[in-house]
Order: C-alpha cells, then sequence, then structure tokens
C-alpha cells in the first residue's frame, strides 16, 4: 500500500504544475463524491424493493464509506471467457446495447442500470415526453460515445414505428421512420450438421436471427453440446420490403436433441416460456453472499484513474467483507474460469446460460474448477484479499450480451411465468405456433 502511496506521489510531483492543480482538484471532487451519499442508491428508489428474489438478500446501506477496501485498479482477468462462434457480433451490432421493456421499467430505471448520467435521460426525456410511455415488450437499444455516454437511443415502439434520438450539440435530435413493408411468417428447419450457426445458416436464418434462437433456448439448451443429426424449426415473423427481408421477429422455436423436444415460444411481452407458460430461467439471487455486505465501491462505468485521468471503468461492485465469507453462485451455471491473476487475485467467472456471466474476484481460495456445474447457491469460494486489493473485499461484476452492467441494479433473470389473462394469452397462441413448428 505504502509502496503504491509512493508511486502516486512520484508521478504527481513530475506532471507540470496545471495538471498538478487538475489532479488536486479532482481528487478533491472524488474524495466529495465519496463521503457524499448519492441518493440514487436509496433503496426505495431502486427497482431492488420490488424483486422477490431479495428474500435473506436484504438491501441495507448501499452507500460508500470513504476508506472503504477497493481494488486499486480496475481488475483485468488474465484469460477472457472463452467464446465461441455463438458469442460473435453481428456485424454493424458492436457496442449496440439491447434491451425489452418489461414490467415496473422506466427509462431511467433501464437507463440508470447501464450507467448512463441521469443529466442525459433527463434532459431526453424531458425534450421527448413520449419517452415516458415506454410499453412492456417494447426494445431500447442504444450506443454510447466514447466518453462512456449516451450517443443514440432507438425506440421501437410497434413493428411499424421506430423513434430514434442523437446526440447533437447540447441536446437530442429526434427521428421518425414508419417501415411500409409487408410481415410474412416462415418456418425454416434443418438438421444439425457441423455446428449449429452454420446448420442454421444452411436452412436459411441471418445472423441476427440465429442470436434470437440461442437465446430463447439458452435456459434449456447447451448449443455446444448439439449433435449431428439434432432438427431444429423455427417460426420467423419477417419483414419484407421490395421482396428482401428487412427485419425480422422470432416466434417460436423447436429444437429436437437427443430424441427430446424443447420449445421456446415468445410471449406479448417479448420473453419466451415454454408449451405451459413457465418461465424457462430460473431466478437470480442479487447478491453472492448469504447476508448483503457494505458496498466499499460502486459499479462506475466512467471512474477516472487519477493518475492518468483517463476512463478506468469500474466493472463490478465492491463489498467490504471480511477474510474467508462464503461466496456464492448467484444463479445456475457452468464456470468457465477459476484462477489466479496478477490484478484480480483468485478469481471465478460462471456462464449463466448464454446471456449472463458473473465474475467474484480478489478471492482467498476458489472452490470449483473449470467445467463444473453449479447450482445458485453453491458455494464457489471464499472471499480474501488477493491481487491488487487495498483491504480484504470481493469485487462481483454481472454481465448481460457481454456488457457489464450495474449488479445492484439490474433486471436479473426471475423465475416467475405467466399467470392470468397474460396465460391465457399465451397458451392460445402456443395453440397456434407449436403445430407450425415441424421439423424436416
Ligand atoms: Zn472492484
Amino acid at each position: 500500500m505504502q509502496k503504491i502511496v509512493r508511486t502516486i506521489a512520484l508521478a504527481y510531483n513530475n506532471l507540470p504544475r496545471p495538471h498538478r492543480v487538475m489532479l488536486g482538484s479532482l481528487t478533491v471532487v472524488t474524495l466529495a463524491v465519496a463521503v457524499w451519499r448519492p441518493s440514487v442508491y436509496h433503496p426505495e428508489h431502486t427497482p431492488i424493493a420490488k424483486n422477490v428474489e431479495l428474500e435473506s438478500n436484504q438491501v441495507r446501506s448501499l452507500a460508500p464509506e470513504a476508506s472503504e477496501p477497493i481494488d486499486v485498479e480496475q481488475p483485468t482477468p488474465d484469460d477472457d471467457i472463452p467464446q465461441d462462434e455463438l458469442d460473435q457480433k453481428v456485424a454493424g451490432e458492436e457496442g449496440v446495447h439491447e434491451y425489452v421493456v418489461s414490467t415496473g421499467d422506466t427509462l431511467s430505471s433501464i437507463l440508470t442500470q447501464y450507467g448512463i448520467e441521469m443529466s442525459d435521460i433527463t434532459l431526453l426525456s424531458s425534450q421527448n415526453r413520449d419517452l415516458r410511455n415506454l410499453k412492456i415488450g417494447q426494445q431500447l437499444s442504444w450506443t454510447l460515445n466514447d466518453a462512456g455516454d449516451l450517443q443514440r437511443l432507438t425506440w421501437e415502439i410497434s413493428r411499424r414505428e421506430t423513434r430514434t434520438y442523437e446526440r447533437v450539440g447540447n441536446g437530442f435530435k429526434e427521428s421518425k421512420e414508419t417501415l411500409k413493408g409487408e410481415w410474412r411468417n416462415s418456418v425454416l428447419s434443418g438438421q444439425l450438421n457441423g455446428s449449429f450457426v452454420s446448420s442454421a445458416s444452411a436452412a436459411g436464418l441471418n445472423r441476427a436471427e440465429i442470436n434470437a434462437v440461442t437465446k430463447a433456448l439458452q435456459w434449456q439448451l447447451d448449443f455446444r453440446k448439439l449433435r449431428k443429426g439434432d432438427q431444429f424449426a423455427v417460426l420467423m415473423s419477417r419483414e419484407e420490403f421490395d421482396g428482401k427481408s428487412e427485419q425480422s421477429q422470432l416466434l417460436g422455436v423447436r429444437m429436437r436433441s437427443g430424441g427430446k423436444d424443447y420449445y421456446a415460444i415468445r410471449a406479448e411481452d417479448g420473453k419466451f416460456y415454454d408449451r405451459q407458460g413457465s418461465g424457462l430461467a430460473r431466478g437470480f439471487m442479487r447478491f453472492p453472499t448469504m447476508k448483503q455486505f457494505r458496498i466499499s465501491s460502486n459499479f462506475n462505468p466512467r471512474r477516472l484513474n487519477p493518475v492518468t485521468g483517463r476512463v478506468a471503468p469500474h466493472r463490478g461492485v465492491d463489498f467490504s467483507m471480511p477474510v474467508g465469507t462464503p461466496v456464492l453462485a448467484v444463479g445456475d451455471g457452468e464456470v468457465v474460469a477459476a484462477k489466479y491473476g496478477s490484478d484480480t487475485g483468485n478469481y471465478v467467472a460462471i456462464r449463466h446460460g448464454r446471456q449472463y456471466t458473473t465474475r467474484y474476484m480478489h478471492l482467498k481460495k476458489a472452490l470449483v474448477k473449470p467445467g463444473q456445474k453449479i447450482k445458485r447457491g453453491d458455494r464457489i469460494g471464499l472471499s480474501g484479499n488477493t491481487g491488487r486489493s487495498t483491504g480484504p473485499h470481493l469485487h462481483y461484476e454481472l454481465w448481460t450480451n457481454q456488457q457489464a452492467v450495474n449488479p445492484v441494479t439490474a433486471k436479473l433473470p426471475r423465475s416467475e411465468g405467466l399467470s392470468g389473462k397474460d396465460r391465457s394469452d399465451y397458451l392460445a397462441q402456443v395453440k397456434e405456433v407449436v403445430p407450425q413448428l415441424q421439423l424436416d
């Protein structure tokens, strides 16, 4: 620790005077922010309070306190999560965040969990009041600029109508687009011969459609374990314009693997359920420990490195806890990494379905091995103070679609299925879709 302080002090003294003044004021501002308790973490204002998964995992004080243990630097694992063909991003979609609006969401609850500045969200919704009326099942997508600020937001109001808000000067410029194409349903089917990606594209699915299929079935199937001869049928609704397919929506998929059929059918809310209307994702715990510990450093995609002045995002949350506290897997999954890194210390990474990854760092000891299947609540390690860390704490990250999100506010996969009218509407939909999913 002393050595680090000395290094920083030395670097500071070598700086030209204007830089030193700048750095000094930055440090003061940083400390002020650390002491000031940001109201955004008041539990009553976060969606957490409504989350039924909390139970024994209740939120207490979430505000960071000064001199709490944190990582000295943003830990970067030595090896990245192993990726396969399915993880490659669709060309032109690099850096695009996507979100399907669900119950209780507002523009600000959605965007703040991705670390977008409240001032930008307020500006956007005061200029464009329609954005206050988001509906369940609508899709939002957005990109950020180099500074990590919102650059463009796209709101798909319906299949026909899209609005885009582009940052121009001190505001956002709105443009509306109405599509004139024809929507047609088509069934595409095929057999596994090689990877799923190549087999599905041979059956006529494009890359975005293949991604939609793997996402819909992610909680039931491991696509890497499909075998030659496994069969699939996909019902797509495609918009055709001038004879070309412009965009599409997955309505349902059936996969027969090892003699067993797996289904995922889209409901009105934009999510996928099984044939009975049950949710396919098992819920996640909000926190990776039995009790909730104080946060010593919040998720912050724009955290500045005080020495370099560059953006060095804090992609997770630091929880201050005694060495040896059992660390639990927040959801069912497979261990993809369990090893030591000089920054991260001992760390464990878990992949949950295809969409989610969690990482647990600075452990005293990992209790799992790569390739191991684990269940929600399993002990995966003991917390510690290994790697670049200023005191005993756990650095915890939650990634969805290869983007780090704020684990404290993010919408988590939930296990609930549909009920009431939503369920009866859905079952009627299943009756129409399932018979169309004929295998070759
Ligand atoms: Zn951290």
